[in-house]
């Protein structure tokens, strides 16, 4: 078995030289591609792509963590609503980043009832067994992870389970591209589009990017040689002076996405201005809970004091978020802030690119 999969793994490898050759001679001109995923960036990190490819072509992180991404005001709210009294069903990684008022880690440590999930079902099993008090599941991601929850929020209305409620804070991945692309300081040549968002939404989602903006686009997969394809695919559009969204995970994603999922958020949310750590508040770039559903949403139900503004101190991840600073150029990266002391979001995230960096080594530039 072991065996099967070495071999598979230097298959792979021998796949990801070859492209990084044919990069290579294509001889393209100097390139900053971003990645939009923070499952792209570990592998991309984990397996040295940046350094299989020329030094012209460079490999940037942008806003592909969905905890990364939340802004301190959500982060500020939800421990508020901890602090009230409420249970907060959440997923892992949230819980330990730092927001004006301390982490939710920090308010289950004074005894507020912090729970975490693996699916935002289980907040329905948690309302169901506890009928006398409130239970906010904290709704955080893209595009993948919205549909579960309009379903879950659709399946409380079924049951009419009036102490359950949801704080969303779901943003939309294409608008937040096109914020990055007419920022003069990013300087983004070409996307590398996230995998799992794109099977959702498809690759018809991006074709103003290339269109509007003249943004070369590639879907990736998950597997080391296929981001490098999706990597050749982009010179290949660069070296043409052309730009379109190719598809190099085909065996996932279609040109519209999946149509009932997408229905599924339709059902349940309206797109809504949202604001996004390092990016500030990006029109028609999140979800809120429309007006069907409206006895479900969180904001409705908590009087709650307005956000504290803080010192974010050395923390650089608005920056590193934008791709107009490498995680290694913060003065705490792998220092003061590391996955067992995490000073930012960015590093407490399986999905942060701090994170990625410092367990991979990865050697930007
Ligand atoms: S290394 Fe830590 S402090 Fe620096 S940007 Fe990343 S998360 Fe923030």
């Amino acid at each position: 078995m072991g065996g099967t999969r070495g071999g598979f793994l230097v298959s792979v490898i021998a796949r990801c030289q070859e492209l990084a050759q044919l990069i290579a001679e294509a001889d393209p001109p100097p390139l900053t591609i971003m990645e939009v995923c923070g499952t792209h960036s570990h592998e991309i990190a984990r397996y040295g792509l940046a350094q299989l490819l020329p030094d012209q072509v460079r490999l940037i992180s942008g806003p592909g963590c969905p905890v990364c991404v939340t802004a301190d005001a959500d982060l500020d709210a939800i421990v508020q609503i901890a602090q009230q009294g409420a249970i907060i069903a959440t997923f892992g990684d949230m819980v330990r980043v730092p927001g004006p008022r301390g982490s939710l880690a920090d308010a289950r440590a004074a005894g507020a009832d912090v729970r975490v999930l693996y699916s935002p079902m289980q907040s329905l099993e948690v309302a169901r067994q506890n009928p006398d008090r409130e239970v906010v599941l904290l709704g955080i991601g893209f595009e993948t992870t919205a549909p579960s929850i309009a379903v879950t929020i659709s399946d409380a209305a079924g049951e009419d389970l009036k102490s359950f409620s949801v704080h969303c804070a779901h943003k939309l991945i294409p608008p937040a591209m096109a914020a990055l692309v007419v920022d003069p300081e990013c300087r983004i040549d070409a996307f590398l589009c996230p995998g799992h968002v794109s099977t959702i939404i498809g690759t018809q989602a991006y074709d103003f990017l290339a269109e509007d903006y003249g943004i070369a686009c590639a879907v990736a997969g998950f597997g080391p040689s296929d981001i490098m394809e999706a990597i050749y695919a982009i010179v290949g559009q660069i070296k043409g002076a052309t730009s379109y969204v190719h598809n190099a995970y085909t065996r996932a994603v279609q040109v519209l996405g999946n149509t009932v999922a997408q229905a599924q958020m339709a059902a349940v949310f309206e797109v809504a201005d949202a604001e996004w750590r390092g990016l500030g508040t990006i029109p028609a770039s999140g979800l809120r809970i429309g007006d069907e559903y409206t006895v479900f949403d969180a904001r409705n139900r908590y009087e709650l004091e307005p956000p504290i503004e803080r010192d974010p101190g050395p923390c650089i991840c608005g920056d590193v978020l934008q791709g107009k600073a490498l995680p290694t150029d913060c003065p705490a990266f792998g220092s003061a802030c590391t996955p067992q002391s995490p000073i930012g979001p960015c590093m407490v995230s399986s999905e942060g690119s701090c994170a990625a960096v410092f367990k991979y080594q990865r050697q930007q530039g």
